[in-house]
């Protein structure tokens, strides 16, 4: 197997893996082998892996799709890809994304951009598109990704696969290149539910090397499939009347609605008066939060140093003016700004407040219903050429997805067909905190 899929790798023309880890995958090929033929191989057995370029794993090049990371090697291995390997998964290479995961287009990568499997001319989404290409293109069974925003979910929907950010805390971030800690999770994406479950299973749960990862105990979510438990789904109507929302997505949500409810679940509708507010509010906390965990890379710990550099100050500046691209030094920029003291209260203060109103409404709606269900993005995958050069039109494709990080309840991305276009469609459940067995269990009867 896995010599099969370093085959098709090697052969993939859409820019989904930046390395294949050649020495790594055969010599756990052949332990794993041992292990299977001996009985002992664990729940993973064989299950061929990718990672985004941003998560750790031990004496190998990891760079976040950076400049600045040039050279760097990881000192240690991230722990839920320690627990994969546990189980006798194989890890099988990175996987392309946006510079740091700043971005929804995967354009921003410094490999170049990672394309569409449907249709070549498209974006896969971001940032963690070559996540998703490599999944939809057969390249391998699953792939990690990391979600600050919707960076697994909006990439799955565009590519028509699963993708699942869970809980904020449910899967350890220790070893996940920081870039907007209190958003961020790691996330699976997969061609089927089955996969999602086994993978949640084995990664979740407590891990002392990350204290936001949750003691809340791990539920046998493999168990959660094909339940014929009956609940209420919500739908937000201020997402259906977006005007940015495409005809035919509405219309699938909708169809969608009447089918689950001829299936006997109820459905009730629900509101998110500040909607509109969600994508400002993310993107003032995204880049804040990035500004300060960009900071350590300064020319002297990590990857790249400027060879033009003739003093420290020049080391520093040197190094990080020809390190990051440009969307980091945008989101670097906006964030110092929005935390330096004379506009702090104006943006950092008041997004915290809105974020709080935020958590409340959305406790709100879960008082009246078990999930939401809404479109994962506004549209489909758009073309790579016609990439938006407005920054503030590409963030707002955002507006579906930042809601589960801002509140850090679980979401998912399934995918529901395709649209006229011939691209896929993708549908998003969101649950309350830690129901991450319950959205499981219900994305299997909406699927
Ligand atoms: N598209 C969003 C952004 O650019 C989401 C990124 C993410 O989830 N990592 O910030």
């Amino acid at each position: 197997a896995v010599n099969h899929y370093i085959e098709k790798i090697e052969k993939d023309t859409h820019n989904a893996f930046v390395e294949i880890f050649y020495g790594e995958a055969r010599e756990r090929a052949t332990v794993v082998d041992q292990k299977i033929r001996f009985g002992t191989a664990g729940r993973l057995a064989g299950m061929i892996i990718g990672i985004k370029d941003n998560i750790c794993l031990k004496g190998h090049r990891v760079s976040a799709a950076s400049k600045i990371l040039d050279g760097f090697e990881s000192l240690f291995t991230a722990t839920v890809v320690e627990r994969l390997i546990k189980e006798d998964a194989i890890i099988i290479g990175r996987l392309n994304m946006d510079e740091f995961a700043m971005g929804s287009t995967n354009k921003t990568s410094v490999y170049g951009p990672a394309l569409n499997p449907h249709n070549k001319a498209m974006v896969p989404g971001g940032s963690s598109g070559g996540s998703a290409a490599a999944v939809a293109a057969g390249l391998c069974h699953a792939a990690l990704g990391s979600d600050t925003g919707g960076s697994v979910r909006q990439p799955a929907a565009f590519c028509g696969i699963y993708g699942m950010k869970p809980s904020y805390g449910r899967l350890s971030r220790y070893g996940l290149i920081a870039f907007a800690s209190s958003l961020d999770q790691i996330g699976p994406l997969t061609t089927n539910l089955e996969d999602m479950a086994l993978l949640l299973e084995v990664m979740a749960g407590k891990d002392p090397m990350d204290s936001t990862s949750s003691s809340h105990a791990v539920e046998p979510f493999s168990e959660a499939l094909g339940s014929e438990r009956k609940y209420t789904i919500g739908y937000l109507t201020e997402t259906l009347e977006h005007p940015a929302l495409d005809p035919e997505i509405k219309q699938l949500t909708l169809d969608t609605l009447d089918h689950l409810r001829q299936a006997g679940h109820t459905v009730v509708e629900a509101h998110l008066p500040h909607l509109d507010y969600l994508t400002p509010v993310y993107y003032i906390i995204a880049t804040a939060e990035a500004s300060s965990n960009l900071a350590r890379y300064d020319g002297v710990h990590f990857g790249y140093r400027s060879p033009n550099a003739t003093n420290m100050d020049e080391v520093y500046t040197l190094s990080r003016t020809e390190g990051f691209g440009p969307e980091v030094k945008r989101r670097i920029t906006l964030g110092t700004f929005v935390l330096s003291s004379g506009f702090y209260d104006a943006y950092y203060g008041k997004a915290q407040k809105a974020r709080r109103l935020i958590v409340q409404t959305t406790n709100n709606i879960f008082e009246k219903c078990d999930f939401l269900l809404t479109p994962t993005t506004p549209g489909t995958a758009f073309p790579l050429s016609k990439v938006f050069d407005d920054p503030t039109k590409l963030y707002l494709e955002d507006i579906f997805t930042v809601m589960a990080n801002i509140t850090g309840i679980p979401a998912i991305s399934i995918p529901m067909g395709q649209h006229s276009n011939g691209l896929p469609i993708g549908l998003q459940l969101m649950a309350p905190v830690f129901k991450d067995f319950q959205i499981i269990e219900m994305a299997d009867q909406v699927s």
